[in-house]
């Protein structure tokens, strides 16, 4: 994950958590291929398909997408430049590998933008604005429920963006496009596998908070909710301590 400051992800990429497809290019024009690989690239390290370090080769990444290189390349280029993958001049492109300083970054960052985002929304989200939210959320419950940890990791980063598009900047929503990825490289590294991108019941928290609430509160329990999001990154490693006392059982000596 790059430290500095990167240009702010394209706005196409908005939309980018959706489901993949896979992309057609004979059928569509080069710059839409383009964005399909973009946006399958991005969604794949968002819901942990493309693990950190993972190494993206242009010629696979052709086949596999069933474009020409150069394509690839303008999309490896962009996701580059948005801070979703790393470009390196001898060794191509791969997924980063973002230490937890990175990581204070990230969440000091969304804290800045989404505290903000929470407290301007509370208590003046329209109607339909909420019903959109309910369905992120219970979708999010329904794939948390049936175990599909990629639909609820996507769904739990789309929640945020969600709220990111309502309170109207562009540059707040592009922030978290950049920011999104970046949490999601972090849970693969730091956190147990098979949790959630989100704290359980926290999005229900903030959803009650944003309809009724006043501005202080819901930023407050925004903030609450991604630190618990942070403090939950350090868990691998007391699970390992764990691990290990699994490892030596039959050496154990009694
Ligand atoms: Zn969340």
């Amino acid at each position: 994950m790059p430290d500095t400051h990167k240009p702010a992800a394209r706005a196409g990429a908005a939309n980018t958590v959706k489901k993949p497809s896979r992309a057609t290019a004979t059928d569509a024009a080069p710059v839409m291929a383009a964005d399909r690989v973009y946006q399958a690239i991005y969604t794949a390290v968002l819901d942990h398909r493309l693990t950190p370090g993972s190494r993206l080769r242009e010629e696979e990444l052709a086949q596999a997408f069933g474009v020409s290189r150069t394509l690839v390349r303008q999309a490896l280029h962009r996701l580059s430049q948005d801070g979703v993958i790393l470009l390196r001049p001898n060794r191509g492109a791969e997924v980063p590998v973002p230490t937890r300083r990175d990581g204070e970054h990230v969440f000091d960052a969304r804290r800045v933008v989404e505290c903000e985002v929470a407290r301007r929304l509370a208590g003046k989200l329209a109607a339909s604005d909420m019903d959109t939210l309910r369905q992120i959320v219970d979708a999010e419950a329904k794939a948390l429920q049936s175990q599909n940890k990629q639909d609820a990791i996507r769904l739990s980063g789309e929640f945020h963006l969600a709220l990111a598009r309502m309170c109207g900047n562009p540059i707040f929503v592009r922030l978290l496009e950049e920011l999104l990825p970046s949490t999601s490289l972090l849970m693969a590294l730091y956190k147990a596998p098979g949790e959630p991108m989100c704290v359980a019941h926290g999005h229900h928290q903030l959803l009650d908070i944003l309809e009724h609430g006043a501005g202080t509160g819901a930023a407050t329990e925004m903030r609450r909710h991604l630190n618990e999001i942070e403090r939950s990154l350090s868990q691998p490693a007391e699970k390992k301590s764990i691990a290990l006392e699994e490892l030596f059982r039959d050496a154990r000596v009694e």
